[in-house]
């Protein structure tokens, strides 16, 4: 079989790219390692729950034509992210927002937070942030740092706050009224009846051969069932290191491992999302998965998660980018740019943590650069 593009990993960029290829008259095969399409969007139902089988995702955007470009796919419910976060015996909104400080310092008006928050970091004297730390303590102060994010991050990148990127902080807004919006954006919601639908329509038409690993066809020319395969072009979605026989050392990623059960409870937590901050709580964070959905079913389904380095065998999910790997990243990126006919997207491809609406601008930004408009 020969085609034009060969796309590995059946995940949001490769799928958004094997749907405008497609239109564009391009003959695709996406191959997918999983035994299922969707990457980590994929949802899958139990007793009547969409469950995020690979972390909770929403999907969240301010570009209106991105927010469009998703709706074609599936039709958004009206779910603002509002997660609950636990330290010790105490419970607070997120993001940092008035409930939060009215909460954690009794007072109750704007000027009152700020007068805390701005007393605490007058007494740091931190004038450029460096790191993540320091870019949390100048913008939130020491309580919050304390309770709510120092150990909260580094069970999540396994490593200090002083190693890590600031940037990874601004990802969470910071504001001085009562609004538990996590995010920022215009456009915010979960599509309704799961992910994996919106990742069936893109590929609806386009060969998809799942369980395949791209290295032995690769080495072989061969699908597992001896199918020759001949392409033009490469798009790869898996780990940019691992494309390149990690040539340069390896990049590190962040896994999540997820304990996921059914509980004969229509309740849990009341919440989609509760996060725990405290360093001796092993795990992050808990889902709800229901709760994404307004769900009414008797059993509900939870998900924990715990946070690992990755390894070889296990699943990679959030690239660390501090400057280490950013470093070393450009080195592979320097190989990738000089390929005319392979081309890497998405959060391993690319090394960037991505949230699904920047996914799509890249997918299709890659469209533009490959197929034009
Ligand atoms: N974060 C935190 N406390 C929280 C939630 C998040 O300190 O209760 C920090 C943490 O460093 C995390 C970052 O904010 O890695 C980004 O959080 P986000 O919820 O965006 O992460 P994701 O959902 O992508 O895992």
């Amino acid at each position: 079989m020969k085609y034009d593009y060969l796309i590995v990993g059946a995940g949001l960029f490769g799928a958004t790219f094997a749907y405008e290829a497609a239109k564009r008259g391009k003959k695709c095969l996406v191959i997918d390692k999983r035994n299922h399409i969707g990457g980590n969007v994929y949802t899958r139902e139990v007793e009547g729950i969409q469950v995020h089988v690979y972390g909770a995702h929403i999907f969240h955007t301010s570009d209106k034509d991105i927010w469009n470009y998703i709706n074609q796919f599936a039709e958004f419910n009206h779910y603002v992210n509002s997660p609950v976060a636990v330290y010790k015996d105490e419970l607070y909104n997120l993001p940092f927002n008035m409930n939060t400080f009215s909460k954690m310092w009794n007072i109750k008006t704007p000027r009152e937070a700020e007068d805390i928050i701005h007393s605490q970091i007058e007494c740091l004297g931190i004038t450029e942030p460096k790191n993540l730390e320091e870019q949390a303590l100048s913008l939130v102060g020491t309580d919050v740092y304390e309770k709510l994010i120092k150990g909260y991050t580094e069970k999540q990148w396994g490593r200090d706050c002083k190693e890590l990127p600031a940037f990874i902080i601004k990802r969470l807004p910071l504001r001085f009224t009562y609004d538990n919006n996590y995010f920022n954006d215009r456009y915010q919601g979960i599509p309704i009846g799961g992910y994996t639908q919106i990742v069936e329509k893109m590929l609806n038409g386009v060969d998809v051969r799942l369980e395949e690993d791209f290295f032995a066809l690769r080495d072989t020319g061969k699908l597992s069932d001896g199918t020759e395969i001949a392409y033009d072009n490469l798009l790869f979605t898996g780990q940019i290191d691992e494309y390149y026989g990690s040539e340069f050392g390896p990049l590190e990623y962040r896994s999540v491992r997820f304990e996921t059960e059914t509980l004969d409870c229509g309740n849990y937590q009341g919440n989609a999302v509760v996060n725990y901050t405290a360093r001796e709580v092993p795990y992050t964070r808990i889902i709800e998965h229901k709760h994404f959905e307004f769900g009414q079913q008797e059993k509900t389904v939870i998900s924990r998660e715990y946070s690992s380095e990755w390894k070889p065998g296990i699943e990679p999910y959030y690239p660390v980018n501090n400057e280490k790997n950013n470093a070393l990243y450009e080195k592979y990126k320097a190989m990738a740019d000089k390929e005319s006919h392979v081309f890497f997207g998405g959060r391993l491809g690319q090394y960037k943590y991505y949230d699904m609406d920047k996914v799509l601008m890249a997918a299709l930004d890659c469209v533009r650069t490959h197929l034009g408009e």
